[in-house]
């Protein structure tokens, strides 16, 4: 592939990358949301666009099989980011990794150094280190989504979950009781691709980079 492959996934980072496009002049040619399509062209014959999962757009981007791609802070602090260049944070899709509890349970109690905690998330790796990191014993339990749910029905004693607005969390009777990092998505670039592609990544990169300035 002689031209230039973006790895996005659809929903808001879709809708917030859309704007950072159109400053670097690239405009997709269908909407993820009304197209059943995994590979989209754009106005530009050298450039397009593959749709992922959330979780998978580093994978492709470290694998070369995207040169580029756009991803959650989450994500990449999962992934690890082998093989990654991270140039650029686009402070897209906002919010924040947190330990949330069910209203009335007492988590300054249970996160005593020495203690033990049942936490349930998608964040393995981040919740281990962030319990870790206080000392504490923690039994983590890998979920896939509505991790809201696990308090609730005795699964786990907390969650760790990306929080916005905290409604989701309010609507469940859940309370935030710690942040462990704020999030947005980063920028990715294929190693190997920014030097073999500069010619077509470093421009990209520099409208990026303008468009976030602004
Ligand atoms: P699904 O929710 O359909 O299971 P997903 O969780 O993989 O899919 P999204 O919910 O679209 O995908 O999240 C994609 C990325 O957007 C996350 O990795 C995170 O960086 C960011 N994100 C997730 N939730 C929020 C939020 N509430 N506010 C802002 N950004 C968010
Ligand atoms: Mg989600």
């Amino acid at each position: 592939m002689t031209g230039m492959t973006l790895a996005l996934s659809k929903g808001r980072i879709f809708d917030e990358t859309l704007p950072l496009l159109a400053a670097a002049g690239i405009v997709p040619a269908d909407d993820p949301e009304n197209s059943r399509k995994l590979i989209i062209g754009t106005n530009r014959p050298d450039v397009r666009l593959v749709i992922v999962r959330a979780t998978d757009t580093p994978t492709y981007v470290q694998y070369g099989a995207a040169d580029i791609g756009i991803a959650g802070k989450d994500v990449l602090l999962e992934h690890g980011g082998a093989g990654l260049y991270q140039p650029l944070d686009l402070n897209i899709a906002r919010c924040r990794l947190c330990v949330a509890v069910q209203k009335g349970f007492d988590y300054a109690a249970a996160v005593r150094p020495g203690g033990r905690i049942r936490v349930a998330t998608k964040y393995i790796s981040s919740a281990k280190a962030h319990f870790a990191g206080k000392g504490m014993h923690v039994d983590l339990i890998k979920l896939y989504g509505s991790m809201e749910l696990a308090p609730l029905v005795g699964l786990a004693d907390a969650i760790v979950d990306l929080v916005s607005s905290g409604g989701t969390l309010k609507a469940n009777n859940l309370e935030e009781v710690e942040e462990i990092v704020p999030i947005s998505s980063r920028l990715i670039v294929n190693q190997a691709a920014l030097k073999l592609k500069r010619d077509l990544i470093q421009p990209m990169l520099d409208a990026f980079a303008g468009a976030v300035r602004a």
